[in-house]
């Protein structure tokens, strides 16, 4: 047998997905858990678009799609792009999920070396992808209220920072930046000529206010969103990115080599998709969000979530994460350690995309445990 351990590239080395995996391991043995753990809606893809997708498959539109994504989904998306910001220079293509157009934007971006700024605590993917493309990671703590401190974004900016990702609604703390703390991001990557990719995927949840995309304070912004929340389409692998035409046109270079193109059948659901209306999803979220708030005052510690489906309370005093989660799994309840998304083990993420019993179930465990 080889020597595997040489086989394998460094770029893979220094990072690990062991902390969740662990999580799941521990929970393998429930039966039916409380499982407050999952990243995706629970309400399953509108009627609507599942018929579109079985209507494709069944026509035939089974082979590859253009790379830049099939015309009568791509030409709705540039449409609603330009009725919205307006920009001379802005184009939209269809990647493979939100994680495709991340993942091209680095690397379409970033040179080995080149700094990229992000606020901790962080989607998990982003460490990830900077370092596979040899990118270093700067992280800005956002805490203890997950607002955004203007003076040490500026603080960590260097003559190498190349990149800034910036992702509101959260995850994993759900929290919405402020219109203001948005503006002051984008115009201060303007300033310094940085590149600001905004993952923009929980867009279509946002509770309180509208949503304000980065983009609309910053022309050259890349914005990157998708179809997995807003429709349930996870396993679908349909996103789309948004930006200026040179940028655009360099990540379907790379998309063309690498994902060839997202899913095509998937593409013909996305198309009706656009025309879904989510409200009712939306509206049902925001009375969980407020459930949840309510079911654990007093409890936890929690920076109330504008947006997304988490929240992302504070540890006890005194308790590690893993032994957090240990606790709520005796209690058949599944949860994740901060330290996932986080340089610090001072909380643990919920996601509220559950049955309304479920929780229910949920915060009588938490409240039991805190
Ligand atoms: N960005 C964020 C912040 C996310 O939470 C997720 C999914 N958990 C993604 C990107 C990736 O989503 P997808 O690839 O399914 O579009």
């Amino acid at each position: 047998m080889a020597n595997f351990d040489n086989w394998i590239a460094n770029r893979t080395l220094n990072f690990d997905s062991s902390g969740i995996r662990k999580m799941f391991d521990m929970a393998a043995n429930l039966e039916d858990p409380i499982n407050l753990s999952i990243g995706q809606p629970d309400f399953d893809v509108p009627q609507p678009i599942k018929d579109e997708y079985i209507r494709a498959l069944n026509e035939g539109k089974n082979g590859y799609a253009l790379t830049q994504g099939i015309p009568q989904l791509r030409e709705k998306l540039q449409a609603e792009v330009d009725q919205n910001f307006g920009h001379d220079d802005r184009d939209v293509f269809v990647c493979s999920g939100t994680s495709g157009g991340l993942m091209l934007s680095v690397l379409s971006l970033i040179n080995p070396g080149d700094e990229v700024i992000y606020f901790d605590p962080f989607f998990v993917m982003y460490p990830a992808i900077i370092e596979l493309t040899g990118g270093v990671s700067v992280k800005v703590s956002a805490y203890p209220d997950f607002k955004l401190d203007m003076q040490k974004l500026e603080d960590a900016i260097t003559d190498k920072t190349k990149m800034i990702i910036l992702n509101s609604p959260s995850n994993p703390s759900g929290v919405c930046f402020s219109d203001e703390e948005i503006k002051g991001v984008a115009e201060l990557a303007a300033k310094h000529g940085i590149c600001l990719v905004s993952d923009e995927i929980y867009s279509k949840f946002v509770y309180d206010r509208p949503y304000v995309s980065a983009a609309a304070y910053n022309p050259d912004c890349i914005v990157i969103d998708g179809f997995s929340k807003t429709y349930a389409m996870t396993g679908h692998r349909v996103g789309y990115v948004h930006g200026p035409k040179k940028i655009i046109e360099t990540m379907l270079k790379v998309q063309q080599f690498t994902f060839v193109c997202s899913p095509h059948p998937a593409q013909w659901a996305g198309a009706v998709a656009l025309d879904t209306d989510i409200t009712p999803y939306v509206d049902q979220y925001r009375i969980k969000r407020d459930r949840l708030l309510e079911g654990l005052s007093g409890n936890y510690e929690i920076v109330k979530p504008g947006g997304a489906f988490y929240a992302f309370p504070k540890l006890p005093e005194g308790v590690s994460g893993q032994s957090f989660v240990a606790k709520a799994i005796e209690n058949n309840l599944m949860v994740i350690p901060g330290n996932i998304f986080s340089d610090y083990d001072s909380h643990f993420r919920i996601s509220y995309a559950v049955s309304d019993e479920k929780l229910e179930q949920g915060i009588e465990v938490l409240n039991r445990i805190a």
